[in-house]
Formats: C-alpha cells, structure tokens, sequence
C-alpha cells in the first residue's frame, strides 16, 4: 500500500467510526455505573426514571464536567432541575464537551444569565389559558399541558416556568383535568386537541388512557395529538401495552421532539417503528439551536433519518426567547439559511415549516426564504431554488 492509500484507509475508517458514533449508543454496560445492570432493568422504563441522574456526583462517576457545567447544576434547583435518563446518558460524547446530546441536558451556569427581550412565559401561554391545564389560542385546536414532569429536562425548554419541579408530586388521576375537558365540551368549534405538557407519555398508562379516553368522547373532536420526547429520551417507554392502549383510540398522531441526528439511534428507531406499526402517524419538532443543528448540513441529515424511520419533519422552531436561553439562540438569518438549503435540494416530504411563535401570544409564524420576486395585476415574478426566475401569468 502506498501513502495515499494508507491515508485513504485511514479517512474511511474515521468516518465509519463517526457514522458509528451517530447510530449506536455506548453500550451501557460499558459504562462503569451500570455494569451489573441486567438487561430486563434496563429495558423497563420505570427503572430508567427511577435512576436518572439527578445530582453532580451522579453525573460526575460517567463524565468529566467543566466549571460552567458544575455551576450550572448547583443552580439548578426546583424547576427544570437536571434529569437526565440512564439510556440518554449512554448517547453523551465524554470527549466532547459540545457534544449535542450533553449540551441538552447538563445545565450550565449561562442559564442563569438573563438577556434583554427573555421572558418568563414568553409565548404567553398563561394569558390564553381559560381554565386550569388549558392553552386556547387558535379558533379550532387547543394545548392541554397533562403533567409537569419530563423523562428528562431540556436546557432550552420553553416552559420551564411550569415544568421540572419533581419534588412537587402531581395528582396521579385525571380528575385534574375535569375543568379543561368540560372546556372543550362547551366549546363545539374545537375538533383537535394537542395533548403535551411536560411529557405525557411520562403519566402511567392508566391515567393516560383516562385522559384520552375522556377527550375522545366529545362528539366534535375529530382528532388528538401527543406531544412527546419520550421516543427520544426514554425509548423503552414504548411498549407493546402503550401502542395496544394508543390504537384504540386512533385517530392519535404523534409530534416528537427530535433536534440532532445523534439522537436516532437503533433504539429510538424501535420505538417509533413500534407507533408506526400501531397506525400513529409521526411528526417531527425541532427547536433551531446555536451550536447544536444550526449548520445546514445537520439539519438536512437530520430530517433524510429522520424520513428513514417514518417520522415527517413538522416544524423548526425559532428558539423562544425564554429566560436563560440566549447561549441556544441564533439569528433568524440561520434558520432562513438552512430553509433556502432544503426547499429543491432535497424531497419535500424532508421539509419542515419554520417558525417563530409569535412573543405575546402571536401562535406560529412562517418564516423562510422569499420565492416572490414580485407581484403586480395578474403577474407573479418568482424564483426556483437556484435562483433562476420564472414569470407566472395568472
Ligand atoms: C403549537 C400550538 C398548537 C398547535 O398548532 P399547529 O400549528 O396546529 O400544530 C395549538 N395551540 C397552541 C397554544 C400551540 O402553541
């Protein structure tokens, strides 16, 4: 073999070992933590809640912290305190302290430093709210927030106002939720209800399906949706007896929050297949975050695994200026940039909508690149993703 051979060798390797990286987690076993973890434990979702790591010494015995990170965790008490799942855990890049998976989840001292324009509860979600657990913004759709609790807290988390105290124990029953659903009765226009939280899929079945159950019995919602992560962060939630429960009461889509290639694994693909599998559509949210999938090239990986495993992108958020986010946040510029290399590039099917949601309550807003070079009686002037222009007569 000569030189280049040899450096050629050598290149492919690397790269293998980073598609690798991206597709398989740390085999937990590996980890000094959870070496005589047997593998039913692990599969068992109540087992991977019950042993997040919650505290400094805890994550320090998997990775090395840095002094922000340190800070961060100390600070972050009560809400959206640190949680983070054993099986999230296998995903982080000790080496790499930018590593997506980890910037997510561990806090860091940047959360406590407030910028101008950052708002506690900027999408003014509570301002809409009717009754207790309910959002209404839209004429025909409203949010219920089931549960203040997530399998694991995201440091960008846009309500983090309500969510992550878990030394503040929930009514375990739906009877919370009596006031929202006698909302939603007395309201006929609303034909869709968007269950998230928090995450929902954290209740226990029981109470979930008492919730489901509830709403699908009003004569004019026509559909629901859950708004999850757990496919992401805790995959063994999943289970045969969820999907079972869930296929009653089709039709039930699915959004999950999805924000780096790293985080489809073999696993999560499982999970989702199982949904699929059961007839529940899949929807793909992403949050756009500086540093994380703010390069185009991520974002397009992103969502061509993302249509591998059956989940169609839905939407990229604009990162809400919520308190303590600004480390997260990028200029409009950025995510205008990664639409403008999407749209006639790669399949529509890939094609999330960008948003803003609009601070103050202004709900979803599209935002992308300009295809409408101008309109005047009867005559559109446009571009093509290549930027070549086409006149359409109407
Ligand atoms: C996002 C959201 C919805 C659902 O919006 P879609 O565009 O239909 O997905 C409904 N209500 C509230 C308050 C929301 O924030």
């Amino acid at each position: 073999m000569n030189n280049t051979q040899i450096i050629e060798n050598q290149r492919t390797q690397q790269e293998t070992t980073v598609v690798r990286q991206t597709k398989r987690p740390r085999d937990y076993q590996q980890i000094g933590i959870y070496k005589d973890v047997n593998p039913l434990d692990w599969e068992d979702w109540h087992w991977q809640l019950k042993h997040r790591i919650r505290t400094k010494d805890a994550l320090l015995q998997i990775i090395k912290l840095t002094p922000e990170e340190e800070s961060g965790i100390d600070k972050a008490k009560g809400k959206l305190s640190m949680a983070i799942t054993p099986y999230w855990v296998t995903l982080i890049d000790q080496e790499d302290t930018d590593c997506p998976i980890r910037r997510q989840s561990v806090p860091v001292a940047a959360e406590y430093v407030i910028s101008p324009h950052e708002m506690t509860d900027p999408c003014a979600e509570d301002r809409d709210s009717p009754v207790a657990h309910l959002v209404h913004r839209y004429p025909d759709r409203v949010l219920l927030l089931a549960t203040e609790h997530c399998a694991m807290y995201c440091r960008h988390c846009t309500r983090r106002r309500l969510v992550g105290d878990d030394m503040q124990e929930e009514v375990a029953s739906a009877l919370r939720f009596d006031a929202a659903i006698e909302y939603i009765k007395s309201n006929k226009k609303v034909r869709d209800v968007l269950i998230s939280g928090g995450d929902p899929l954290t209740l226990e079945d029981e109470v979930l399906e008492a919730l489901i159950q509830k709403v699908r019995a009003i004569p004019h919602v026509e559909f629901l949706r859950l708004g999850t992560r757990v496919p992401v962060t805790l995959p063994q939630r999943i289970t045969e007896k969820l999907v079972t429960m869930l296929k009653k009461y089709s039709p039930i889509w699915m959004s999950i929050h999805f924000n780096h290639p790293k985080e489809i694994t073999r696993r999560c693909k499982n999970a989702c297949d199982m949904l699929t599998d059961a007839g529940i559509p899949l929807g793909s949210q992403t949050v756009l975050l500086k540093g994380i999938n703010d390069r185009p090239y991520i974002m397009k990986k992103l969502v061509h695994e993302l249509l591998q495993i059956r989940v169609r992108p839905y939407y990229i958020y604009q990162c809400d200026p919520v308190r303590g986010t600004q480390h997260f946040r990028t200029p409009v510029a950025v995510g205008i940039n990664i639409m403008e290399k999407l749209r006639g590039h790669t399949s529509g099917y890939a094609i999330p909508t960008y948003v803003i949601d609009g601070p103050g309550g202004g709900g979803k807003i599209p935002v992308g690149p300009n295809y409408i070079l101008s309109q005047a009686k009867g005559k559109y002037v446009l571009r093509n993703y290549k930027g070549k222009i086409y006149t359409y007569l109407e």
